[in-house]
């Protein structure tokens, strides 16, 4: 496995994959500098996961997402989406592991950082900065920065280039810095050397921590997820109320659910908590112009007001 470590950063181990690192170096480099924790190249390739991504939507296990249907050409083909793309580039970034949380004891997932702008928002400019290096290094080369921003089957890329491996819990795990991370991908025309790449094997061994520890049986099974269940979904992405079976599931997180990392021997183990957020009574009185100037450009916007209403109502119940 090419997979070396370079140098820590906020406790973090920085890791880039290859032996090669005569054209591929600066590139980590820079991408450490931007504030990135691991990068990995591969080859546009079809995905490794992308037979088991289709078998996961023909068992309609993807709940109400039903933009996971289409566009199944370009997510097995990444050229597709830039043409002439002979690199893919795969980013992580981390986020904080305190929970968001309430005066009144209530939680949110840890990547929505309601003090922060979306990352969508945040990460794109970094991801820009590093393209417009690659393009300055290589001239005439092109790049497509995605951040949640086009069909990509992210976690398989970042997989097959070694980066990190795919745990029970379906998540990309970084060996050294875990499961907290937002993953963006740079695809350039560059062809970049990526000598000794290997995909990562799983290193969950015997452990099933996190498909014992969901709430809601979501994770049924090893490497198996029924969305329509599982409270990220639920709080985030379903558009109506959660029923009251997943309301009495959520604990006290209203917004996504971090059950399956939390309990990963990969995560930092910490029950840290920052009290960032209004009361819920304050947040359900809460008026939509508030809202905006609040929550409007933070990753809460994409539920919602009404939506976070609904969640907290049902945690509260
Ligand atoms: S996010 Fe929560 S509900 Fe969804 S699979 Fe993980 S533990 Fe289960
Ligand atoms: S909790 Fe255990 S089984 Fe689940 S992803 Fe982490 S190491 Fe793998």
């Amino acid at each position: 496995m090419g997979y070396a470590k370079l140098s820590v950063l906020d406790s973090l181990s920085f890791c880039f994959v290859t032996r090669n690192r005569t054209l591929i170096a600066p590139i980590a480099e820079k991408a450490r500098s931007l504030g990135f924790v691991a990068v990995g190249f591969s080859r546009p390739e079809r995905p490794l996961f992308f037979d088991q991504f289709c078998s996961w939507i023909a068992a309609g296990k993807h709940g109400g997402m039903a933009w996971l249907e289409r566009h199944q050409a370009l997510r097995k083909d990444p050229t597709r989406l830039l043409h002439g793309c002979q690199t893919v580039i795969c980013l992580a970034y981390p986020y904080s592991s305190r929970k968001p949380c309430t005066p009144d004891g209530f939680t949110t997932a840890r990547y929505a950082e309601p003090k922060k702008t979306d990352y969508h928002d945040r990460l794109r400019p970094l991801a820009q900065r590093l393209a417009l290096t690659i393009i300055e290094w290589y001239p005439g080369s092109k790049t497509r920065v995605c951040v949640d921003s086009a069909p990509i089957l992210e976690r398989s890329f970042a997989c097959a280039s070694g980066m990190g491996f795919i745990g029970k819990n379906n998540m990309l795990i970084i060996p050294e810095c875990g499961s907290y991370v937002f993953l963006v991908e740079i695809l350039t025309t560059a062809f970049l050397s990526l000598s000794n790449n290997e995909p990562m094997d799983t290193q969950c061994g015997s452990c099933s921590r996190c498909v014992d520890v969901c709430p809601t049986g979501a994770l049924d099974g090893p490497f198996s997820l029924d969305a329509s269940r599982c409270l990220s979904y639920l709080t985030i992405e379903h558009r109506g109320e959660v029923n009251d079976e997943a309301g009495r599931k959520m604990g006290d997180c209203f917004f996504g659910c971090d059950a399956c990392q939390e309990a990963c021997p990969f995560n930092e183990a910490t029950s840290s908590r920052d009290v960032c957020l209004p009361s819920t009574a304050e947040m359900l009185r809460m008026e939509a112009r508030d809202f905006e100037e609040k929550f409007g450009k933070t990753a809460f916007a994409r539920a919602g007001l009404e939506k976070l209403k609904g969640n907290i109502r049902a945690v509260r119940s």
